[in-house]
């Protein structure tokens, strides 16, 4: 079984965007992968040497559910299976309360998890990524899902901890 790397985090902080750009959709589902649970959406990340699957737990959406309890919902799919959780936030939006409830959660877990701050479509931008030192989860990595920046270096940690 190749390890997998699960996306969390509130809506619209670029989840789907990240997922869609590393496995560039499509043929990367996985669907007939032996021991994958059916309902997440899966893909595979081919990237030198390494192999793995990219989770984007946020595809199941319960609408009778609030957001933050779906978003709760979504860290407990991850922690069942991932090897490495990504959790991710908008840099536009600021940390907000949603973050600080998904963090404490990963916190308690003891799971390896590696903080993604979305949306710094400029490099200069990046100094915004500080500001979520606070979530507790370590070194924020600055990214922009949607303008290919950053995931270089994202993905050169997430291979170092897998
Ligand atoms: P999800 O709900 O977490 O899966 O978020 P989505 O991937 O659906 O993205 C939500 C919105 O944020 C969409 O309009 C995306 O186009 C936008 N988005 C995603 N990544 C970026 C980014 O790096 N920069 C900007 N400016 N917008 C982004
Ligand atoms: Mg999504």
């Amino acid at each position: 079984m190749l390890p997998v790397v699960a996306l969390v985090g509130r809506p619209n902080v670029g989840k789907s965007t990240l997922f869609n750009y590393l496995t560039r959709t499509r043929d990367a589902l996985v669907a007939d992968f032996p021991g994958l649970t059916r309902d997440r959406q899966y893909g595979r990340v081919r990237r030198g040497q390494k192999s793995y699957f990219v989770v984007d737990t946020g595809g199941i959406v319960e609408t009778e559910l609030g957001i933050e309890e779906q978003a709760m919902r979504q860290v407990n799919y991850a922690l069942e299976e991932a090897n490495l959780i990504l959790l991710l936030v908008d840099a536009r939006q600021g940390l907000s309360a949603g973050d600080e409830a998904i963090a404490e959660r990963l916190r308690k877990t003891g799971k390896p998890v590696l903080l993604v701050v979305n949306k710094i479509d400029r490099a200069d931008l990046a100094v915004v990524a500080g500001e979520f030192y606070a979530l507790g989860l370590g070194e924020p990595y600055p990214i922009s899902a949607s303008h290919a920046i950053g995931i270089d270096a994202l993905l050169d940690e997430v291979e170092a901890r897998l």
